[in-house]
């Protein structure tokens, strides 16, 4: 599995919960209650994907560390 950076832009996060939710092992909310993440590997990468595609704001990113790729959200073409 490739390693993927995860992080959450925090100005965003509006503390829904979603990701949470998804991926409890990746995501917890920090003493702010905004989304941290806690471990980039908690999760397979389809259950980050689909932590990320559930934040109502879109604060997730996703990037396959190894190639640089961002996947999600995904690259305007
Ligand atoms: S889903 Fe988005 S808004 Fe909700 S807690 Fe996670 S990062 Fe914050």
């Amino acid at each position: 599995m490739a390693s993927l950076k995860v992080t959450v832009n925090k100005t965003r996060c509006i503390s829904s919960g979603d990701c949470v939710e998804t991926a409890p092992a990746v995501f917890q909310f920090d003493a702010d209650e905004k989304s941290d993440v806690v471990n980039p590997a908690g999760a397979p990468e389809a259950t980050i994907l689909a932590a990320a595609r559930s934040c109502p704001v879109k604060a997730i990113t996703v990037v396959n560390e190894e190639t640089g790729e961002q996947l999600f959200p995904p690259p305007k073409k």
